[in-house]
């Protein structure tokens, strides 16, 4: 099977030298294998995502000698594939309506004295999944917003246990229990990021998925997510995150290590390149 890696940056901001790391790390996979590169742009945020910002992005991996596979693939132009994904869950009576909002699920939470933490802050916990279905009903008749979410007990019921591999880490034994309900498609936007990834994933025939490490504990969802929806499991790299000199985590906000800020400022794409170790 050929080899394909892809780098899937969401258009909120500027590429930082981060993202070029990782960029560079998923092309270098695909080229020593002799496989294909693509570049996804994950824009179903509409909210937060922004033109310019993807005209920026492919301004800066052209700089930084990339090529990728034409077309390219933006999220936000392939809405049927994530809703076709949700009515096969829905039809596996995994997901619920939660109507909750963000004041609900904390005033829930201190009501019942905590919740367990999950990799992203506490769990869910729950209010929606035991709502009588008459109530159920009737919000819904009623028009009210909401978000589903993934009855995640009963999907580990479901698929056993699972694990994966990590070119870096290993192997892997899936947790998903640990992330609780899952949002999968939330109430402003039409699909999660941890659903849109998974089915592009499958559907670009990816089959190293690379990033930072920064969405490790994503992954078990994602698993998960592939075996509820029947999709082939491809390998992960999940790699370092480049620091600033304090040790903290580039960010989007940090105009100083854009890309198009270092070029501005003439440094050029071999000395970039260079840095980051390529
Ligand atoms: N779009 C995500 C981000 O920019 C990355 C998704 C992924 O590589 O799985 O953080």
């Amino acid at each position: 099977m050929s080899t394909v890696t892809r780098f899937a940056p969401s258009p909120t901001g500027e590429l930082h030298l981060g993202h070029a790391y990782s960029a560079l790390v998923a092309a270098a996979i695909a080229k020593r294998a002799g496989g294909r590169f693509l570049l996804r742009i994950e824009d179903i945020d509409t909210g937060r995502c922004r033109e310019p910002f993807i005209a920026g992005i492919e301004t800066d991996l052209a700089w930084l000698g990339l090529d990728w596979e034409r077309p390219v693939r933006r999220q936000s132009q392939h809405l049927d594939d994530y809703a076709a994904a949700l009515a096969r869950l829905q039809a596996m009576e995994l997901l619920y309506p939660c109507f909750c909002t963000r004041g609900d699920i904390a005033h829930e939470i201190e009501r019942a004295g905590g919740a367990p933490q999950g990799p992203d802050g506490p769990r869910y916990p729950g209010l929606c999944r035991s709502l009588a279905p008459e109530i159920r009903a009737e919000r819904l008749a009623a028009g009210a917003p909401f978000a589903l979410r993934l009855d995640m007990d009963k999907a580990i019921a479901m698929t056993g246990s699972l694990a994966w591999h990590d070119r870096i880490a290993g192997s892997v034994q899936a947790d998903p229990g640990r992330w609780g309900d899952v949002v999968l498609a939330r109430k402003d936007t039409p699909a999660s990021y941890h659903l849109a990834v998974t089915v592009d994933d499958a559907l670009q025939g990816v089959t190293v998925v690379t990033r930072g490490a920064d969405l490790f504990a994503a992954t078990h969802i994602h698993r998960l997510l592939q075996a509820l929806l029947d999709l082939p499991v491809p390998e992960w790299c999940h790699h370092r995150l480049l620091t600033d000199e304090t040790g903290r985590r580039l960010a989007k906000r940090d105009r100083a290590t854009s890309l198009r800020t270092l070029r501005g400022a003439g440094r050029t794409a071999d000395e970039i390149r260079a840095l980051l170790g390529f």
